[in-house]
């Protein structure tokens, strides 16, 4: 998707890089999971050890691939990045192990998308690092069983109830990435907006983090965005006034919500009578793909109160026909 509140990566973040945290001291928010973290890696590296694998959860945009850059960093190791979908065969499993250096990182974006024979192979190599592959067909198959130098896996995925159960069993520390504080995003804009070098007055800076939907990627996006009207209005500081200016283009309204959001709550709301509906009879009527709805706008408008999730499907709150401006007569509130 195109929007501009969308949480997905997109090619102009590559760009981005120089803004990525590198180390947990500038990694800010998620203070629990920062310093647990903290303590496993020191230990690991007293221990002269690979650190246990961990696997991070939570929507996208939220910082997942920086903790997994952020981890390698700290333990002084290299990072190998790749995604569930992009190793295909047991065999891509089996060079990308064997050839790590002893306590590197592993970190497998998307990890609940892996085939499932390369799922079975990531196990041995996860527990025994060791791993079994059979070369030769018919009679004259053999097993070769292949050493792994001790590794770390970081695998991220949005929920952990995607993983299979002997998958998520074999990670010694699950961490849970939530969305953040409008405080800590206003940290984030003035940090990137450091980096970039644009100043910003500190209440410019806390209404692009309102609007952020509580994700620092879509923080980043919109403070690039907002840069772009300041430059073109031949400013030199980010004001409160502008900002808004921008972020009205944009069509961000107050609380983060994009045309794209209107839409899933007026279908809601208008097509299907307020609810409930059926996450694919949803998705169907918006036009995106369910999964995307599940990971990426839901949990957003079910944290604002806009949707309750129920056990017959999706229904608007009241708070959603007032945000839209709808009257909620005729409806029958549960
Ligand atoms: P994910 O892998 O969960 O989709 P990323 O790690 O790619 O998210 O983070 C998206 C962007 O947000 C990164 O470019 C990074 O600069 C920024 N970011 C994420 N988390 C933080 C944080 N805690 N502090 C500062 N910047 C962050």
């Amino acid at each position: 998707t195109d929007r501009m509140v969308s949480a997905d990566w997109s090619l102009e973040d590559a760009s981005m890089d120089s803004i990525r945290p590198r180390f947990l001291d500038d990694y800010i928010g998620q203070e629990s999971v920062k310093q647990n973290l903290k303590v496993f890696i020191q230990a690991a590296k007293e221990r002269q050890e690979a650190l246990d694998h961990v696997l991070l959860y939570g929507p996208p945009g939220l910082g997942k691939t920086s903790l997994s850059m952020i981890i390698a960093n700290e333990l002084g190791v290299q990072l190998r990045q790749t995604s569930g979908p992009a190793i295909e065969r047991p065999g891509d499993l089996a060079a990308l192990v064997t050839n790590l250096q002893a306590g590197d990182v592993l970190f497998i974006d998307e990890i609940h998308r892996l085939p499932k024979p390369v799922e079975e192979v990531l196990y041995s190599a996860m527990e025994d690092f060791a791993i079994d592959i059979i070369i030769g067909k018919g009679p004259h198959a053999q097993t070769v069983r292949l050493d792994v130098p001790p590794f770390t896996l970081v695998g991220a995925t949005t929920r952990a109830g995607l993983l299979s159960a002997p998958l998520r069993d074999r990670f010694g520390v699950i961490a849970h990435l939530d969305y953040y504080k409008p405080e800590e995003l206003a940290k984030i804009v003035r940090r990137t907006a450091d980096i970039l070098r644009m100043p910003i007055d500190q209440d410019a800076a806390v209404e692009i983090a309102r609007r952020s939907r509580g994700t620092p990627r879509v923080a980043n996006r919109l403070l690039k965005r907002v840069r772009d009207f300041v430059q073109i209005g031949q400013e030199s500081l980010i004001r409160m006034e502008t900002t808004q200016f921008a972020l009205s283009k944009l069509h961000v309204d107050e609380l983060g919500l994009d045309e794209l959001d209107y839409k899933v709550l007026k279908a809601i709301i208008q097509k299907f009578a307020g609810g409930p509906v059926g996450l694919d009879t949803l998705a169907a009527a918006v036009g995106e793909e369910s999964g995307t709805i599940e990971d990426v706008y839901e949990p957003y408008l079910i944290q604002m109160g806009f949707i309750q999730r129920t056990p017959r499907g999706r229904i608007a709150t009241e708070r959603a026909y007032r945000h839209l401006g709808l009257p909620v007569s005729g409806r029958l509130l549960e």
